[in-house]
């Protein structure tokens, strides 16, 4: 057997062939079928009713919000809007879903064909969009007592309903072949492009970490040039745009392996592993015939008006492929710069800091940088920061100008961000001016000669790269407050070595 170690190996004898099936939670203000509230985080069980929990006697009504926020989505990624099409109900048992049932969409998707252009490493893909679909989600089921919070090993399970009944919609992609070596990257480039689009929708808040978007990653190889595609094994819920670059390859990897030893790819769903980066058997594939799928009884078929279809197309807001086209331009970025600002979510950002007057370059650095670490380590989204555009070009203003250093910078931003309070403010309540007053400089850089006379001896004696030491230490003395050059200047002057 050979032991295969990159997905490159594999793509020498294999084609690989991808498909992703992606659950988005839209952020509608109630369920999909009821008036409960949405929100995340609420107390387990608090926002339910009949409807949702499905008691006897409880009728559904389908949200016309939810059922605009998947039409825009549609239209968004090429598709047709079908004319007429039913919700459906499909069958199965499982503790959180307390109906035995989920109203889906099965052989009537609201939206049908469409496809979306992705870059791949400066390659375009498109990815065909077999459906667009509309369900509801399911409850939330916790394991405890086991240490993985896994249901094996645990010793009693416990169900959260808040999450029944949210609207989901469903995106199943065309399989995608001939991506090759890149298909790992061909899966991530999708998932975010789509998640960049449905950001730009505004129908969603696309958090892969509290789930509102979950990602199916279908994989199955193709002997070389044969053209009959493999069976394909299905790893669900990957929750991070990593994980289903991770995912694509390890599949691509393990699969290469099974059939280089003559074995046979089972049909089955599998589980990924974020501590890994592997792929588990979970239970084998149902069969569409195993939920014995027939059209919802309780709900009137949908039949979008043309003309109010037209206007949501008209509606559009622009998409981020010419958004991108058009802010490369304007904010004089490459590919990959724009690439990056659209993964840390702050395109638009650095779009109103430039509006706002900083430099381009400038207004990257801080939103790809302090401001994306500051963002990182409180958990949240750069957007959500308490600082607006307009503060971080002011700052960007007061370095450009000489009344801050970078560090000094930092600070005003780190003080912007823990008042709430102006640039302008922060820096006179905390005194952050940088000093570039003679005067006020001459007792620094006294004392930091008079405590490090070794130090100054050698720069007398012409070694005045050891300057910096002293530099440090006046830097040091006036909180980083002082103008660096400067103050070398004074140092090589009172040292006669200037
Ligand atoms: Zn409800």
């Amino acid at each position: 057997m050979t032991t295969l170690a990159s997905p490159a190996e594999v793509t020498e004898r294999y084609d690989p062939v991808i498909g992703l099936e992606t659950h988005v939670e839209l952020d509608t203000a109630s369920k999909m079928f009821c008036g409960c509230p949405t929100a995340f985080g609420a107390e387990p069980n608090t926002q339910i009713c009949p409807v949702c929990l499905g008691l006897p006697g409880s009728l559904p009504v389908a949200n016309a919000a939810a059922i605009e926020s998947t039409v825009r989505i549609g239209l968004a990624l090429n598709c047709s809007v079908a004319e007429w099409c039913r919700f459906a109900r499909k069958n199965y048992f499982y503790p959180d879903m307390p109906k035995n049932f989920q109203i889906s969409q099965y052989d009537e998707p609201l939206c049908t064909d469409g496809w979306l252009d992705v870059d791949v490493d400066g390659e375009a893909v498109r990815v065909g969009i077999e459906r667009v679909h509309l369900e509801e989600d399911t409850g939330k089921t916790l394991h405890v007592g086991g240490s993985t919070g896994r249901i094996h090993g645990a010793d009693h399970s416990l169900v959260d309903y808040n999450r029944a009944g949210i609207p989901l919609v469903e995106i199943v992609t065309k399989p995608v072949p001939g991506t090759g070596p890149l298909a790992p990257a061909a899966a991530r480039a999708y998932v975010t492009e789509l998640r960049e689009l449905l950001r730009m929708l505004g129908v969603s808040d696309v958090r892969m970490e509290q789930g509102s978007l979950r990602c199916d990653v279908n994989v199955s190889l193709s002997p070389k040039g044969s053209g009959v595609w493999g069976t394909r094994t299905e790893t669900k819920n990957v929750n991070s745009l990593r994980s289903v670059e991770r995912a694509v390859r390890f599949e691509m990897v393990r699969q290469a392996v099974v059939l280089d030893s003559g074995g046979r790819v089972v049909q089955e769903t599998r589980h990924f592993h974020e501590e890994t980066g592997e792929t588990t058997p979970g239970r084998s594939k149902e069969e569409a015939t195993d939920y014995r799928y027939f059209p919802e009884p309780d709900l009137v078929p949908l039949a979008p008006d043309p003309a109010w279809v037209a206007s949501l197309r008209k509606s559009m807001p622009e998409l981020p492929a010419l958004r991108r086209a058009r802010l490369a331009e304007r904010l004089g970025a490459t590919p990959f710069e724009l690439a990056s600002m659209a993964n840390a979510g702050v395109v638009d950002l650095v779009a109103s800091t430039v509006d706002a007057g900083a430099p381009a370059a400038e207004a990257r650095n801080w939103w790809l940088g302090h401001l994306a670490q500051k963002a990182n380590s409180a958990g949240i989204e750069a957007a959500d920061l308490p600082i607006t555009p307009a503060q971080v070009a002011r700052v960007v203003e007061l370095v450009a100008d000489g009344t801050l250093s970078t560090g000094l910078a930092r600070q005003a931003v780190d003080g912007v961000l823990a008042t709430g309070s102006d640039v302008d403010t922060v820096v006179a309540e905390r005194g952050l001016r940088r000093v570039s007053d003679v005067d006020a400089l001459a007792a620094a850089v006294d004392e930091a000669i008079a405590a490090q006379p070794d130090v100054a001896d050698k720069v007398r004696g012409g070694k005045v790269a050891a300057a910096g030491a002293l530099v440090g230490a006046v830097m040091k003395a006036t909180r980083g407050q002082a103008d660096a050059k400067l103050v070398r200047e004074l140092i090589l002057r009172r040292l006669g070595a200037g």
